[in-house]
């Protein structure tokens, strides 16, 4: 260890105490190791320490002096970013900077509509905390229960509402945050509207830890639904699962709350490898009326989420009277409603499987491409004639927030090799394939997830020269000895 850093861990201990700096001990250290190695198991570091701040002000004294001794700061809420923005490099000289004692919901306004809360608290805790008050907040992730609200601001991650409440950002009012030099910003306002010059809020959100770290939210809250419903719809093609999307859309309105998307191939995954949380899909198996094709996964599964301020009856009536005339008109094959908060649970549980699925079936090239839901079909269409055109016998992997345009495209090895070296072999060809497609039909390459270290190189590639000079501007400007998250994000 160089002498800078050794006096750096004896000056953050004496300022937070030992428990408050933790020290690898030896390579195989536990906590080090899950908090060195991204969810993926892709992206493994090797930090210095991992700090633990116990408030903003002991996170801004922290902040600080990394500054003085010239050492880098990568900061971790949950841990659960997609994209390896969180790790540490393989230096060793890196401080992890952990929000998770950054936990407590601070004030909530029933009026206002609004709540503040701390960076560290857990996703579902903010939930629960709303539930508790008699309101919602919307955000929801497959990864809610490990997520930190800081993380999500930070990715501005989406997740499976966005389609009726909006990103992360757009449920943010306000914000706390320490900058490089370890100042404290102070706009946890809670307004609606104010209209003051540059949205150094939005700034913010989005930006990976590399521009300052968030240490509290205010954020938006909305009136709790009366009624909530789902149901699981069997498509024959996707052009199909979009004409429904149009007609739920025209008919529910903003009782609309989510359209998600399933591929038969990650339901498949999900029979196999995680079958408890796949009884909804057994069910939609099940209740399919055609001989022809009986005990089949059908081609598409939609999901569809409604709520309403209206009793259950009233939005049953709706949901069944959209799907009745979708099934009349051929758009739809069959379907299953949700009649109680059990099947209700057993739809998302079925959605929320397939990361895990997929995961232990087999390793794979990750996409989280957003395109304009009238451009959805024409990436299907094109990406997986050229995959298989490419890779013939490819397992690809397609579902995701079909309201948003947002579909997770993950592209699977061939079973008979091995992913690591599929990835090894093909990934930047896979990848060149998937987002030419996506530029030319007006898309992105990260949709929700962000950019991290796996997106970067391409980011530069792809985004205008003056949108990566503006980004290395404000870099500079906001942390000109380039100490949070280096190497992150910015191309
Ligand atoms: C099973 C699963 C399902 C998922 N589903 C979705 C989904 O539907 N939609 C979606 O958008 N994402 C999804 N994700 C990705 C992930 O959960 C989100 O990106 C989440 O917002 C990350 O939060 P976190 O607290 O875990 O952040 P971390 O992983 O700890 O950090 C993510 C990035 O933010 C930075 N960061 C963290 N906290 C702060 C802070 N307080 N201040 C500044 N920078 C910070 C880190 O340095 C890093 O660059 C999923 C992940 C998993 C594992």
């Amino acid at each position: 260890m160089t002498e800078r850093c050794a006096a750096l861990l004896k000056a953050l201990q004496a300022l937070l105490g030992d428990a408050a700096v933790l020290v690898p001990c030896g390579p195989d250290d536990p906590t080090f190791v899950r908090q060195q190695t991204d969810w993926r198991g892709r992206y493994k570091g090797h930090a210095l320490a991992i700090v633990r701040p116990n408030s903003t002000q002991e996170l801004a004294a922290t902040v600080s002096l990394c500054a003085q001794f010239g050492v880098s700061i990568v900061a971790q809420g949950g841990h659960t970013g997609l994209v390896g923005g969180g790790v540490p490099d393989a230096s060793g000289e890196q401080i992890v900077l952990s929000l998770q004692r950054l936990n407590r919901i601070l004030s909530i306004d029933t009026i206002n509509l609004s709540m503040t809360v701390q960076a560290g608290c857990l996703l579902s805790t903010v939930q629960e905390a709303a539930d508790a008050a008699g309101l919602l907040f919307p955000l929801s992730l497959a990864s809610e229960g490990s997520c930190t609200i800081g993380g999500n601001l930070a990715t501005n991650a989406g997740g499976t509402q966005v389609l009726r409440y909006g990103t992360a950002r757009e449920l943010c009012l306000g914000l706390e945050a320490v900058t490089a030099q370890g100042e404290v910003w102070p706009q946890l306002k809670s307004l609606r509207k104010d209209n003051t010059g540059y949205d150094l809020r939005d700034l913010l959100i989005g930006s990976e830890g590399t521009l300052a770290i968030i240490t509290a939210a205010s954020l938006r809250l909305f009136p709790k639904p009366n009624s909530r419903l789902a149901a699981l719809i069997a498509c024959d093609t996707i052009e199909q699962a979009l004409e429904l999307l149009a007609n739920a859309r025209a008919t529910l309105d903003a009782s609309l709350t989510g359209f998600e998307i399933m591929h038969r191939y990650p339901v498949e995954l999900t029979l196999k490898h995680h079958p408890d949380q796949a009884v909804a899909a057994s069910q939609l198996i099940a209740s399919n009326p055609a001989t022809t094709r009986p005990n089949q996964v059908p081609e598409w599964i939609v999901l569809l989420d409604a709520a309403s301020p209206a009793a259950l009856e009233h939005l049953q009536a709706r949901v069944e009277a959209l799907l009745e005339q979708a099934i009349q008109t051929g758009v739809v094959h069959h379907v299953c409603v949700s009649q109680t908060q059990t099947q209700y649970k057993a739809m998302w549980a079925l959605r929320e499987a397939i990361p895990l699925s997929e995961k232990a079936e087999a390793q794979m090239v990750k996409h989280d491409v957003g395109v304009p839901t009238s451009q959805i079909a024409a990436f299907i269409n094109l990406a997986h004639a050229k995959l298989t055109a490419t890779f013939p016998s490819c397992r690809i992997v397609c579902f995701g927030h079909l309201g948003d345009g947002n579909l997770h495209y993950n592209v699977q090895a061939p079973p008979e090799i091995t992913g690591f070296d599929f990835l090894a072999k093909h990934e930047h060809d896979v990848n060149q394939i998937v987002y030419d497609i996506t530029q030319q039909l007006g898309g992105t390459i990260s949709a929700e997830h962000g950019i991290g270290q796996l997106r970067k190189d391409e980011l530069g590639q792809r985004q205008s020269s003056v949108s990566t000079n503006w980004m290395r501007a404000i870099k500079k400007a906001l942390d000109p000895m380039n100490t949070l998250n280096p190497g992150r994000l910015v191309p």
